[in-house]
């Protein structure tokens, strides 16, 4: 059992960031991540291995901090009372890891969010991943090199990860984006508004010159070889309708971002809908309607790394007492919410990408519940408690965000433990 004023939950730039205003306020605080390192999904890897100054600066400010404590390798699984949360540290060889119980007196989440992937004929293929995805495996060291990568989907997400795997050596074949041309085009012309994403944008098609950009287009199917392998992907284009089949040894594929919900559901943290998605419900200073609860970045909404940066500061503030600091950090949330509300304009999803899945076309890959026998059912329940769909290992995290899409549902519950866990943690803790 450990105690503390404060407990940060991700290590991302949100979490990072709401740790590094509530340090200043002296209570005791600890960020919690399940990764070996802090930094994450932008900086995987370590805040320090990264050219965003912000990150190494963050970092340093952290590890200086004597009231500052890092708890890598740690789940959190669930909230077993109020003001404790139940987390399981990874077992590293030789151990057997362990199960703790953190009490605080606030709490901040920063769990981030995850991609939605959408189901089309030959989505499962091996060499069909999700397009952060393999952004992850490669900057984890995976090789790519040589090899023939189609990266698809929507939204800046694909630049950044065309980028990093141009860098490693690939041969990115296209980038294949759903949104029109004239919503890309309103997008551009607003970056005007906010210079620094400007001049990322800029910087991130000098480092992907001579790459095919295909918009108004999506895949429709993707293909196998003798050996069962991905081969190539049909891409249907523009308005026209036309499709033209390209050959591809990777296809990585991301329809955007879906805010991680499950820890704050768990604890009871009331949601709402914005920009068409699920988001924790936070009030002007980040707080949720449970008292001592904050949440702050991508799981409040899909805003970029501005926003969670400066959500993560507002919320360290607030939990930390020091609200009169916070005055110049509500006006730049302000400025990174409007960026936030054109993102999600100019990357709607468009209607066709909910008729590519056939009948046979598996939707729930843990449970393998093909789309002909998910399409009679009218709610996630029913198609839960009949088919088995969400009721794998992933719970739900990957086909929640397709069926919402196919079918208009949004799964209502969440279970805990929120992330597999050892049954030995669960022995230690019998009250789940
Ligand atoms: C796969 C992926 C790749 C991305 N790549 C880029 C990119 O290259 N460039 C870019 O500009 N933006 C990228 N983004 C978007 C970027 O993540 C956001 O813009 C922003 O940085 C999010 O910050 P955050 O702190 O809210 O969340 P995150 O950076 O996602 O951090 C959340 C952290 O919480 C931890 N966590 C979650 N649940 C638990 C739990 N139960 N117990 C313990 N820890 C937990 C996670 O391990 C993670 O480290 C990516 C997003 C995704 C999903």
């Amino acid at each position: 059992m450990k105690y503390f004023d404060i407990v940060v939950v991700g290590a991302g730039p949100a979490g990072l960031a709401a740790a590094n205003a509530a340090a200043a306020g002296g209570g005791s605080i600890a960020v919690v991540d399940d990764n070996p390192v802090a930094g994450g999904q932008i900086w995987r890897g370590g805040p320090q291995q990264q050219s965003d100054i912000r990150a190494g600066a963050m970092w340093a400010a952290l590890q200086a901090a004597p009231n500052v404590s890092f708890l890598p390798h740690t789940r959190v699984l669930y909230a077993p009372a109020p003001g404790q949360l139940q987390v399981q540290t990874a077992a590293a060889a030789g151990s057997a890891g362990s199960a703790t119980t953190l009490h605080f007196n606030h709490l901040i989440i920063a769990t981030g969010a995850r991609e939605r992937l959408l189901p089309f004929p030959g989505w499962t293929l091996p060499g069909v991943t999700g397009a952060g995805g393999l952004q992850a495996l490669v900057k984890g060291g995976y090789p790519v090199a040589g090899k023939r990568v189609m990266v698809a989907g929507t939204g800046p997400l694909l630049l950044a990860v065309a980028a990093t795997l141009r860098e490693r050596g690939a041969h990115v074949v296209a980038i294949v984006e759903q949104a029109p041309l004239p919503a890309l085009a309103r997008f551009a012309g607003s970056l005007a508004a906010t210079p620094a994403k400007a001049a990322q944008a800029l910087r991130l098609f000098a480092q992907l010159r001579g790459i095919a950009y295909v918009r108004h287009s999506h895949v429709v199917s993707a293909r196998s070889n003798a050996a069962g392998a991905l081969d190539a992907v049909r891409v249907r284009r523009g308005k026209s309708g036309t499709e033209q089949v390209l050959d591809c040894d990777y296809l990585a594929c991301g329809y955007g971002l879906l805010p991680n919900l499950e820890l704050a559901q768990a604890l009871g943290c009331a949601t709402t809908v914005h920009h068409g998605q699920t988001v924790v419900q936070t009030g002007s200073w980040q707080q949720t309607d449970v008292p001592g609860v904050y949440c702050a970045g991508e799981g409040t909404g899909i805003g970029g790394v501005d926003l969670a940066l400066v959500e993560g500061r507002i919320a360290g503030l607030a939990a930390s007492g020091q609200t009169q600091r916070m005055q110049a950090a509500l006006d730049e949330r302000a400025r990174w919410k409007k960026f936030a509300a054109r993102l999600a304009r100019a990357f709607a999803l468009r209607p066709e990408l909910a008729t590519l899945a056939a009948d046979d076309t598996i939707v729930c890959r843990c449970e393998d519940v093909p789309h002909g026998e998910l399409r009679a059912h009218t709610s996630w329940r029913s198609a839960k408690l009949q088919t088995r769909c969400g009721m794998g290992p992933c719970q739900g995290r990957i086909c929640g965000g397709a069926t919402e899409v196919l079918y208009g549902w949004r799964p209502d519950a969440v279970r805990m433990p929120i992330a597999p866990a050892r049954i030995a943690t669960l022995i230690a803790t019998s009250d789940v």
